[in-house]
């Protein structure tokens, strides 16, 4: 296997190359974009080596600079970033937690920072044969049901109130699937795997042209460990903001997930799926314990102001979580091109 570049290389030598080829073409004087005359004057930054300031550069070729750093720097490995609400906030205190021995592994740091939840630990057991039999029955069925059944098995915490609670239910969305990742990087050991298609011009080309067969576009890539991007939350949504007169804002956790997909008009149509968004944001005061179905009822009385309050909690309480892009290179033409992977948890953790 190819390993990459290490993309910071990449990016340094780009910025070389076209810092070099700025300077060549400065004095050669030609070849490039015009310079702004009145420019030595106009620019407050000294250049320490001449004691002038630096002449601007032309608008047009900073931006091809910039772009081609910031392509070359847009694949890091195994990066993580914190990400803050863009509404109020307030600090997350950290989680502190007692390795326990009867667990293999204690995962200090969900990316949600355990923000919204009651417990402030997780551990994590190994998956064993039975686990293994419900993660190919979800693998088969596409049910999300025994796939939360088999994580949640292998998930504890020493809260007392989640003892006997199946406790992947009561995740929210990302850290969810970022404790699959754990699981799959941690214990399945094995590579996802990402299907695409080349949108090399050139081969698209020769594809329509029939000089080509269409199947040479398809790229299979495995996805590794490295190509995962953690966001962090670095601050939580301030919740006091988002009480209302009968209804608080709350994160939508796996279990409104499985609720929505077993709701009779689950049909995957976008109303209902933007009223079952909706009605995961929130808490109704009176009923805090409300199946999804009875949220979906109690929206239809929101207003567009409400509506605006939730649509902006959701920014600031769902930003966080993993991200998977790959850099992929067709094996054909050579094109390279970037692609987000999105995860389907229901074929997650395939058994072959
Ligand atoms: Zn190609």
């Amino acid at each position: 296997m190819n390993s990459p570049k290490d993309p910071r290389e990449v990016a340094a030598a780009r910025q070389r190359n076209l810092e070099q080829m700025l300077n060549k073409q400065k004095s050669d004087g030609e070849g490039l974009p015009p310079v702004n005359a009145d420019s030595e004057e106009s620019v407050g930054e000294i250049n320490p080596a001449t004691g002038r300031p630096f002449p601007k550069i032309n608008p047009a070729l900073q931006k091809q600079i910039q772009a081609t750093i910031e392509q070359a720097q847009n694949i890091k490995p195994l990066t993580t970033e914190i990400v803050e609400p863009e509404g109020p906030s307030v600090p997350i205190a950290d989680a502190p937690y007692t390795p326990r021995k009867d667990v293999d592994t204690a995962i200090a740091e969900l990316p949600s920072r355990y923000a919204f939840y009651d417990f402030k630990e997780l551990y994590v057991g190994k998956f064993r044969v039975p686990h293994f039999a419900k993660l190919h029955e979800s693998y088969v069925t596409k049910s999300y049901a025994y796939l939360l059944e088999a994580v949640s098995d292998v998930l504890s915490t020493s809260h007392p109130a989640y003892q006997d609670k199946p406790l992947a239910f009561y995740l929210t969305v990302p850290d969810f699937y970022w404790v699959l990742y754990f699981l799959r990087l941690n214990q399945i050991k094995t590579h996802l795997t990402h299907r695409t298609r080349c949108q090399g011009i050139e081969h698209n080309l020769q594809v329509k042209r029939g000089e080509k067969a269409p199947e040479t576009l398809d790229i299979v890539h495995n996805v590794t460990r490295s190509q995962i991007n953690t966001k962090y939350l670095g601050a939580a949504p301030d919740m006091s903001k988002y009480e209302f007169d009968t209804f608080r804002c709350r994160v939508p956790l796996m279990l409104d997930v499985m609720e929505a997909m077993a709701h009779p008009e689950a049909t995957g149509s976008v109303d209902f799926m933007y009223l079952c968004r909706v009605a995961s944001l929130i808490q109704i005061k009176d009923d805090p314990d409300a199946s999804l179905a009875k949220r979906l009822k109690f929206i239809e009385t929101l207003e567009f102001d409400d509506l605006n309050a939730v649509s902006q909690f959701e920014k600031d309480a769902t930003r966080y979580g993993p991200e998977e892009f790959v850099q992929v290179t067709c094996t054909e033409c050579g094109h390279q091109q970037r692609s987000k992977v999105s995860l389907d948890a229901r074929s997650f953790l395939p058994l072959q």
